[in-house]
């Protein structure tokens, strides 16, 4: 009979340490505000996506589409490599449901009121909590807080905030691992991209006769299940089973009888390759090539021009043609430049630009808008145009044309 390894360290601290990250890391992205705007933040005012630094307006989130599809084909790369690892020990909905088990462990003792309030309690804050962070995703923390304490939340974010809450106190009170069990659609998911070589915990067949029949594997498992009966779809990776059995023969001297493994090796001892994985690879490197260029040539000023509301047209008595404009300057880098508007040479023309068109000064991530008029001499002819060009540091950064009304 095979021996059991002496494999004693447990996965628990690992698991826990990435738990406590990823809601620590969910709780503070709000509140770090470099420059004094969030670092992840769905603007829904301006329709303007605040990205780690860049600001995305509406006509930019083609950007936002692809790291949205990168993540979509990451979780399935992963997926395929690790199996439901991101159940076990990343998702908040496991989490949540750790700290709901956690407490009721602490309030087990307490008579029965004392600890039916206080569980309740205990749900109701982690609830308050996970909706209030999901809201300062869209509306900035100091903002959000302010507008809490003067009772002006408004209707929108007060029915997104009172309707979260309720979801996730409805999941902590009745529902927790069921969900993942019966609910989750991942778990359905991971059916369909595993592969042999996929990550997942097993019970060495050949140890069986070694098992005490203990029933520590199955006592520790969250999602109620028998590790004994080979690979099932509610496993989350999660390790326990692992851990509780190594802690029963720890006392022995020797390591567990379940592990975690990416699956047998073929008959000359080599692992499969994964085919699926390597695909999910390729389109990943793909999405990422895409997001590069997307954001190597993405517009470092933005300049969008209309004739002035009026629609006035100006002749003067020496010969010259007057149109006026609104123009809208845009500054999509993070940092403070000058701008100078200016209009390209028409053979046989004088063009000049009138109004405050040089040295505009716009802070990062601003926009402005400047009225200004284009005078041309001689008269020109109907349906002529004249390019405006947004110059900053010696480079034209932006172009438009400048339709020219003659009456
Ligand atoms: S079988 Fe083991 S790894 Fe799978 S969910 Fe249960 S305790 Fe976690
Ligand atoms: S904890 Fe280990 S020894 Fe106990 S029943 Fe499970 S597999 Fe067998």
């Amino acid at each position: 009979m095979k021996s059991v390894p002496l494999k004693k360290w447990r996965i628990a601290p690992w698991r826990k340490g990435a738990q406590w990250l990823t809601t620590l890391l969910t709780l503070v992205i709000p509140f770090i505000r470099p420059g004094g705007e969030s670092l992840l933040r769905l603007d829904a005012g301006t329709r303007t996506l605040l990205f780690f630094g860049a600001k995305l307006r509406i006509e930019e989130f083609y950007l936002l589409l692809i790291v949205v599809l990168m993540l979509v084909f990451a979780f399935l790369f992963v997926t395929m490599l690790f199996g439901r690892v991101w159940c076990g020990w990343l998702c908040p909905q496991t989490t949540l449901a750790d700290l709901a088990d956690w407490f009721e462990a602490r309030t087990r003792a307490l008579p029965a009121l004392p600890r039916g309030v206080l569980r309740q309690l205990w749900h109701l804050a982690l609830s308050a909590l996970v909706a209030a962070n999901l809201v300062w995703y869209f509306i900035d923390p100091p903002d959000f807080f302010g507008r809490v304490a003067a009772g002006q939340l408004g209707a929108v974010a007060g029915i997104s905030l009172a309707a979260t809450a309720l979801v996730v106190y409805v999941d902590l009170a009745f529902v927790r691992r069921r969900f993942c069990k019966s609910v989750c659609p991942y778990g359905r998911i991971q059916l369909m991209t595993m592969e042999r070589g996929t990550l997942t915990l097993e019970f060495d067949p050949e140890l069986k006769g070694v098992c005490l029949r203990c029933g520590a594997c199955v006592k520790a498992c969250p999602t109620g299940i028998d590790i004994r009966d080979g690979l099932q779809i509610e496993c989350i990776n999660c390790g326990r089973c692992l851990d509780a059995c190594r802690d029963v023969f720890a006392k022995r001297g020797t390591g567990g009888l379940i592990h975690y493994t990416f699956g047998p090796p073929g008959a000359d001892g080599s692992r499969p390759v994964n085919k699926k994985a390597l695909l999910l690879g390729g389109v990943l490197l793909l999405l990422a090539g895409l997001l590069v260029a997307g954001v190597v040539t993405r517009r470092e000023a933005t300049l969008k021009v209309q004739r002035a509301e009026s629609g006035e047209v100006k002749r003067l008595p020496d010969g010259s043609l007057v149109n006026f404009y609104s123009a809208y300057l845009e500054n999509r880098g993070g940092m403070s430049r000058s701008f100078t508007l200016e209009a390209a040479p028409l053979p046989g023309y004088r063009v000049e630009l009138v109004g405050p068109v040089r040295g505009l000064e716009l802070a990062g991530n601003a926009n402005r808008k400047i009225g200004f008029a284009l005078k041309l001499r001689p008269m020109p002819t109907s349906g002529m145009q004249v390019e405006l060009k947004l110059i900053s540091g010696g480079k034209v950064v932006a172009t438009s044309p400048l339709p020219v009304a003659v009456q």
